[in-house]
């Protein structure tokens, strides 16, 4: 049995399965997964092996079943032996699980030795991938290796029929990790109105009570953290339906093992801070036993966002996060297990019923993802630039790592330098080729060069999208790729991120694309939307520029004489067209984090509203200038900006699938990536208008559409090139 069935009680599973059908024989581990022997009668064989597939403990993944016929041994009955671990390790190492319920239950029992106690966890549930400093998983390579197992802990962890068998982390308040804080007192911290860190899973948490406004704000300014939103712990789903609308696939998402952030939209009342010009909130529920102690004792919504200042890395060393956090919180809920590798919380949402990923990570990392095809050779693909994560590959396997985030922050290179180290140990992956970004001054692109004795191969940034949704949903077939995105560097030299191409693994070309206007003052105009608007205001009206609002800006006029001079650079990307509607309509005319003018605009569009203006389509080229005269026309007659808004997001779907329709050229299928598509209402309107043309559309479900999924594209293309 091969797949991640090694530390979540695959064994004493099997063992319990073996005596249920009084089978004889041994269970173990051996380096490439689980290995058992077992004598029984046909029919109680074949009922075994189906249970195998069908019913596997919670936290177990089985891929593969290998059967074959061994003589006859006359086994008294069914043992669990220890393990026969040499050799080349090709075991997964399982991703950090919430709590179970059987052992929140002995949390909540004054009769258990666990009441009360932060951090139980057992073969179905507790920290994994975050502790584990080296392969084979077992409690010595775990950072539990300080704590000696008391006497009970011991007899539960030797016996199989016991929930914590071999439960690596197993500990009890004898002989485990102790708090630095009683809970209660935490909780006095949190009622008072100040700013809690609390130790979590894989780094530190910022705490503040949600409804406690001048809390949040002080908590904002010491973060140096002025508009993104905030994240929320609830106690349980009845307190997430209190702040938020819950769907089906949304509870689900809620309370899975993951436990990642899910972004809701807001039916209830929370601290204006929380998350500023925003109609959702991201809520999480508790996924430790101290999280469910904590809330517990504050029966309150938590602000719960990473303990870091603004961009650089959640803090998860003890050491490290009492000096960066020491400015920032009054008081730290902390505890003596170290983690290991740094994760930050997963951030998903639902948008027509399909799960749409934002940030993979705690929760899923490391779990591998299937490619379509094997590779010839171990390969390393170390992603982009922001949001940044690296995968590696080997067999037909990729290891998509956590989220690594800027790497233009040194102490965020650094981390991810320290990544790609410790998942090659890991997963015994040395990699002989390395795949990059074309951008030649991506931090990731430099690391890729420096790494010797390997290949190199670049992959385009849309190119790399693209085949990362392919990947995500187990395709190779040519698609019609629709790359929406930030800005990317394109084959020809110009910043891409509005083309359409028509593309496979191994290959694209771009048969549609956003018409290129001038991104006046580069990386200034990502900060700074209103830049856009003038750029496009002049590709729609020339010299003769209505008079807008926006025109007013004092830079105005230098400006307009850098767009004029043909020397800013050109660009396609659709995420700069947002921005320049964006200010073009008032939202805003500068930015604190990504994309905030986008984020913004969609936020506050009429959902009721179905109008839309003339599709600006020439040939294949989207006439953004054109959209925009629609847009100035608009709010000269007075339609208000939330109706604009509306009218903008569908027009520009009707435009996707008209263009896709215009060149699909025997094709059925559309891919979308690109960090534009996390926009829930153009994702929506875009999945309608290509249905409607009889498109199937696939969109992300395990890596994210923005450059969180671009390594995992990257290696999928390098792979399958480098595999004919
Ligand atoms: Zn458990
Ligand atoms: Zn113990
Ligand atoms: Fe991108």
């Amino acid at each position: 049995m091969t797949g991640v069935v090694q530390g979540v009680g695959f064994r004493p599973f099997v063992w319990g399965l073996a005596r249920a059908l009084e089978l004889r024989g041994w269970v173990r581990n051996d380096t490439a997964g689980v290995v058992a022997e077992v004598e029984g009668t046909p029919a109680d064989l074949a009922r075994f092996l189906a249970a195998l597939r069908d019913d596997p403990p919670p936290l177990a993944r089985v891929d593969d079943v290998q059967v074959a016929p061994v003589a006859l041994a006359g086994e008294p009955d069914f043992a669990v032996l220890t393990s026969d671990l040499g050799g080349a390790h090709r075991v997964l190492v399982a991703p950090d699980a919430a709590s179970c319920a059987a052992c929140l239950a002995e949390v909540d029992d004054p009769a258990d030795r666990r009441y009360g106690y932060a951090f139980g966890s057992c073969t179905h549930c507790g920290p994994r991938y975050t502790i584990v400093r080296d392969v084979p998983y077992d409690r010595a390579r775990t950072t539990m290796a300080g704590f000696l197992m008391c006497a009970d802990c011991r007899r539960e962890y030797d016996d199989p029929g016991d929930r914590r068998f071999h439960a690596q982390p197993v500990c009890c308040p004898a002989c485990g990790p102790r708090l630095s804080m009683p809970v209660r007192e935490a909780a006095q911290v949190l009622r008072r109105g100040e700013v809690l860190a609390v130790k979590g899973i894989g780094g530190y948490h910022l705490a503040v009570l949600a409804d406690d406004e001048a809390a949040v704000a002080r908590l904002r300014r010491r973060k140096h953290r002025e508009d993104r939103p905030f994240a929320l712990m609830v106690r349980d789903l009845g307190a997430a339906r209190r702040l938020c609308q819950v769907g089906a696939l949304e509870e689900r998402l809620l309370t899975s093992v993951a436990r990642p952030i899910v972004l809701l939209e807001r039916v209830g009342q929370v601290a204006a801070s929380v998350a500023p010009g925003q109609r959702s909130l991201g809520l999480m529920l508790p996924y430790t036993p101290l999280h469910h102690l904590l809330l517990g004792a504050v029966d309150a919504p938590l602000v719960m966002t990473s303990g870091n200042r603004s961009d650089e890395p959640i803090a998860h060393r003890d050491d490290d996060a009492r000096g960066r956090l020491a400015g920032i919180a009054d008081a730290f809920l902390a505890h003596d297990r170290p983690i290991e590798t740094r994760v930050d919380d997963s951030v998903v949402k639902v948008v027509r019923e399909r799960l749409v990923p934002i940030r993979r990570s705690r929760g899923h990392v490391p779990q591998s993802l299937p490619l379509p095809f094997a590779l010839r050779r171990p390969v390393l693909a170390c992603g982009a630039q922001l949001k940044s994560t690296f995968a590696l590959g080997r067999d037909d396997l990729a290891f998509v790592s956590h989220h690594v985030g800027d790497l233009d922050d040194w102490a965020t290179y650094q981390s991810y330098v320290r990544g790609v180290e410790h998942l090659q140990r890991l997963f015994q992956v040395t990699p002989r080729l390395v795949v990059h970004d074309l951008h030649p001054d991506y931090a990731s692109t430099r690391y890729a060069e420096a790494r010797e004795g390997v290949d190199l191969v670049g992959v385009q940034h849309h190119h790399a999208h693209i085949a990362s949704c392919l990947v995500d949903n187990g395709s190779a077939e040519p698609v019609l790729g629709v790359a929406f995105d930030g800005t990317g560097l394109g084959s020809d030299g110009t910043l891409w991120g509005g083309e359409v191409l028509r593309a496979d693994l191994r290959g694209f070309e771009r048969v549609g694309q956003l018409r290129p206007v001038p991104l006046p003052g580069g990386e200034a105009a990502v900060r700074e939307p209103w830049r856009m608007a003038l750029s496009y205001l002049r590709a729609a009206y020339g010299d003769d520029v209505p008079d807008l609002p926006v025109v007013g800006h004092p830079h105005w006029r230098a400006v307009a004489g850098l767009a004029g001079s043909g020397l800013a650079p050109l660009t396609s990307s659709a995420g700069r067209l947002f921005d320049a509607v964006a200010a073009i309509v008032g939202v805003r005319d500068a930015v604190t984090y990504e994309a905030q003018a986008a984020i913004e605009l969609e936020q506050l569009a009429d959902r009721d509203e179905s109008g839309s203006y003339l599709l600006p389509l020439d040939g294949t080229e989207v006439d953004g200038a054109a959209l925009v005269r629609s847009v100035v026309e608009d709010l000269g007659n007075g339609v208000p900006v939330a109706a604009v808004s509306a009218r903008f997001h569908t027009t520009l779907a009707l435009t996707v699938a008209e263009l896709c329709d215009q060149v699909r050229d025997g094709l059925s299928t559309v891919a979308l990536s690109g960090g534009v598509w996390q926009n829930s209402l153009l994702l929506a309107r875009t999945l309608d208008a290509l249905e409607a043309k009889g498109f199937r559309v696939l969109t992300h479900q395990h890596v994210p559409c923005n450059d969180g999924g671009i390594s995992l594209g990257q290696l999928a293309v390098a792979g399958a090139l480098d595999a004919s």
